[in-house]
């Protein structure tokens, strides 16, 4: 059980989730076959992306994905300094180079575009747009310096499945996931869609998508669910693949989990609504997305606070109180593997590492439980300028 009176995330896993995992265990086929198909194709037409190939993880999409799109060495991927290590881990893998751009700032934690223009140099190949907590990145703008520049533009979209994009470009409303040449997103256990580990690459691109679902299998031109059926019985590996295969059970459960989205997605939606009503004005804080008006996942709820100690000390104030936070995400460059990928100009992301702090969000939580969270946030705010009387 958890040790927290108000955890950070929580599964919002009832019967369907159970009585998925049992047709699985008693139709006895356990890796990947027909649940995965039937994922594949649901999460396709759910995102409005021609392809959609199922992997073992987050990490496995964004990994696979650089190496359809050929990115290797002496490639320069430009991705956000405020992110999921997981991106310029594979960028490494796949041989290239991480090169961190700047966000917009703390009302919007998402790659600046500007930012992206600074940093471009003739090894640039492609770009990540990382939708942070669920709020799409300014996609008209990176898109036009992507098309301008002919490079690849790949979403992380780990946090923002069933979020909407409203281009004033095209002026149309997509889905996160179907914005550039390819998407990864990630089912891990505390994502807006839990299966414990997984992951799924989107894109409208029938080859990167053959080049993703063969790269996931050890480069096998045949699937043992096909041998299985009889419709194949060899097989020739024309690319030296992995195995990033999800399995049926997570397809199963993932299934349920894309059913109940919307739903879960809408009540993220309202308990964000109830943390703005209780912060936007907070003087001297500021609500990540607090004036957003677009269609989130509200992934995250994220609050920036004047200065160092005063996020620090509402971090205390939280654990003393048994309520769970996070920071979403130490400046990358700061740790001790990407030191030397350090660049001048990430000034806003540096101090966004040091002033923000993630407060608990998920499906089942109480607004009575966001109010308790915010009279905590107010209260030291009081007391602090209390003292400066
Ligand atoms: C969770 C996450 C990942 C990694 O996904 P895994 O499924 O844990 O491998 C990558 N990027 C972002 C932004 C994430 O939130």
């Amino acid at each position: 059980m958890p040790r927290w009176r108000i955890p950070l995330s929580d599964l919002a896993y009832g019967r369907s989730e159970e009585k998925a995992a049992i047709r699985v265990l008693r139709g006895r086929w356990l890796s990947m076959g027909p649940e995965v198909e039937a994922f594949e194709q649901e999460f396709a037409s759910f995102v409005g992306s021609e392809h959609a190939v199922a992997v073992a993880s987050g990490t496995a999409a964004l990994h696979l994905s650089f190496l359809a799109l050929g990115l290797g060495r002496g490639d320069e991927i430009i991705q956000p300094a405020i992110n999921f290590v997981a991106a310029a881990n594979m960028t490494l893998a796949a041989g290239a180079t991480p090169v961190f751009a700047d966000i917009v700032g703390f009302e919007e934690p998402t790659l600046d575009p500007d930012s992206v223009r600074r940093v471009m140099t003739p090894r640039t190949r492609a770009v990540i747009a990382m939708h942070y907590g669920g709020y799409p990145a300014r996609m008209d703008e990176l898109e036009s310096i992507c098309r301008e520049r002919h490079l690849y533009l790949i979403e992380d979209a780990c946090h923002a499945v069933g979020a909407h994009y409203r281009s004033r470009i095209r002026l149309e409303e997509r889905m996160v996931g179907a914005l550039g040449d390819i998407a990864c997103f990630s089912f891990f256990s505390n994502k807006n869609l839990a299966v414990g580990e997984g992951g799924m690459v989107t894109t409208s691109s029938e080859d990167l998508a053959r080049r993703v679902a063969r790269l996931r299998s050890h480069g096998m031109t045949t699937l043992t669910w096909d041998r299985h059926r009889g419709h194949a019985n060899s097989y020739d590996v024309d690319v030296h693949g992995y195995n990033y295969r999800l399995d049926e059970m997570r397809a199963a459960i993932g299934r349920v989990q894309l059913r109940k989205l919307k739903q879960n997605n809408r009540r993220r939606n309202e308990l964000t609504a109830a943390y703005r009503r209780e912060l936007n004005g907070m003087p001297g804080w500021t609500f990540a997305f607090g004036d957003y008006s677009g269609d989130s996942s509200c992934h995250l709820a994220v609050v920036v606070a004047p200065d160092r100690s005063a996020r620090d000390g509402v971090v205390q104030r939280l654990k003393s109180a048994g309520i769970q936070s996070s920071l979403h995400y130490p400046f990358l460059p700061h740790f001790t593997a990407f030191r030397s990928y350090r660049s001048a100009g990430l000034d806003r992301s540096i101090a966004f590492a040091e002033r923000s702090v993630t407060l608990p969000l998920f499906p089942a939580m109480k607004e009575s439980e966001v109010e308790q969270i915010c009279a905590l946030l107010h209260s030291g705010e009081r007391v602090k300028r209390g003292h400066g009387r």
